[in-house]
């Protein structure tokens, strides 16, 4: 059995949310159990881009301060990190934290804010596809990784949480590379849950106070659901995470592999609940993105029918020109470098394009949109 807390708190005041992480903490077993005094802990946050902390597209910097105090008072010392999407040098670091607010917790705390930018190459025997990843190299100076993520949805995978956030331990560009080595749904959910595997989070936790739902991973709206979720194990948050945004677990890929490799059941059966009912936080509203890839209906259909509905119905990006502020973000960023700027707008060679969707995920004033076809719409929800 995984424990799963779960803890209202329906803002981000610092004493109240201060109190909310203590008694996780306490829920989870105490710090104690997890980390020795003296020990240095990452707090994997997820830094996706420059959003400012309302926009609610990042984790927010007072629940990584409050989490950090904790984690300091205790006698523990506190790196917080993530190579966020695109390329990962100093210069990229500094704005993203100035305005995602993590400057203020290095003033306030003695934090330190990941600059490191080297990669190291991590060796993973537990790994299905991904024996060895190139990794930051910050991971080899922590005693302990804590995953510390946002509850969002995601137009690729649906649902991004706990085990998606670790897919920020892979260094800057490299990630795009593993885009482009997996275009598919399948296996690329499963190098994310051996990236999480690689990165061997003690702990996790979820800042759940304000989630993102629509368009996520960044260009969804800010939704109050009021939860502080912790857990011993983060196929376990996800979990139950998902169940309070209404969306069938083993719907999520990472979730369906998860189930496939026992990681966990995909249910409640293997989670201990501990803190406040769950049926409190349930948003039955919450809006989810529509399924982007026929993949998802494999088994649904037969085969021979999927790949040619995969041929003609796929949905694929579509540049918003009249929105377009010409930043090359999307082109800098795309895996396969299928998008070229004529006349400072991006153009895309729809022939080359994986649908991973990074140029959405990336674009910073929502210019990128999805088409999906009226038929895929349908079948997407047999
Ligand atoms: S990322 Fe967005 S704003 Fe920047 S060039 Fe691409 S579409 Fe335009
Ligand atoms: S155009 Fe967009 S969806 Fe297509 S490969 Fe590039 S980043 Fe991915």
């Amino acid at each position: 059995m995984e424990i799963v807390s779960l803890i209202g708190c329906k803002d981000y005041e610092y004493d109240q949310l201060k109190t909310c992480i203590k008694e996780t903490f306490e829920n989870l077993g105490g710090i104690e159990k997890y980390i020795s005094r003296g020990e240095t802990v990452l707090l994997k946050v997820n830094l996706l881009m420059k959003k400012r902390p309302e926009e609610a597209t990042t984790t927010h910097p007072k629940f990584v301060k409050a989490l950090a105090d904790e984690l300091i008072d205790y006698g523990a010392k506190v790196i917080i990190g993530d190579s966020p999407g695109g390329p990962f040098n100093k210069k990229i670091l500094q704005g993203i934290y100035s305005i995602c607010g993590y400057e203020e917790i290095a003033k306030d705390l003695p934090v330190v804010l990941n600059y490191n930018t080297n990669s190291v190459e991590i060796s993973n025997e537990e790994g299905l596809i991904l024996k060895r990843i190139k990794g930051i190299e910050v991971l080899k100076e922590v005693d302990k990784v804590i995953s510390v993520s946002k509850l969002k949805t995601h137009g690729m995978m649906l649902f991004t949480g706990a085990v998606k956030n670790m897919f920020g331990i892979v260094a800057g560009l490299e990630k795009a590379e593993y885009h482009v080595r997996m275009p598919n749904n399948v296996d690329f959910s499963n190098a994310l849950v051996d990236i999480c595997l690689a990165a061997k989070p003690i702990l996790s936790f979820m800042d759940g106070i304000v989630g993102m739902e629509g368009a996520g991973p960044s260009g969804g709206d800010p939704r109050e659901v009021g939860v502080v979720i912790g857990s011993t194990s983060p196929y376990h948050l996800d979990v139950a995470a998902t169940t309070i945004i209404g969306i069938e677990p083993t719907k999520v890929p990472t979730i369906e592999r998860c189930v496939e490799r026992e990681l966990c059941k995909g249910n409640f059966e293997d989670i201990e609940l501990k803190g406040e009912n769950i049926e409190k936080f349930i948003v039955n509203d919450f809006v989810v993105p529509e399924i982007r890839s026929l993949d998802l209906l494999e088994g649904k259909i037969p085969k021979f029918l999927r790949d040619i509905l995969n041929g003609l119905l796929q949905p694929k990006p579509v540049f918003m020109h009249d929105q377009c502020i010409g930043c090359r973000d999307c082109a800098n960023n795309c895996p396969p470098r299928v998008i070229e700027m004529v006349n400072k707008k991006p153009m895309v060679n729809l022939d080359e394009c994986i649908r991973c969707f990074c140029c959405q995920e990336l674009c910073p004033v929502q210019a990128v949109h999805i088409y999906r076809p009226l038929l895929m719409k349908w079948l997407a929800k047999l």
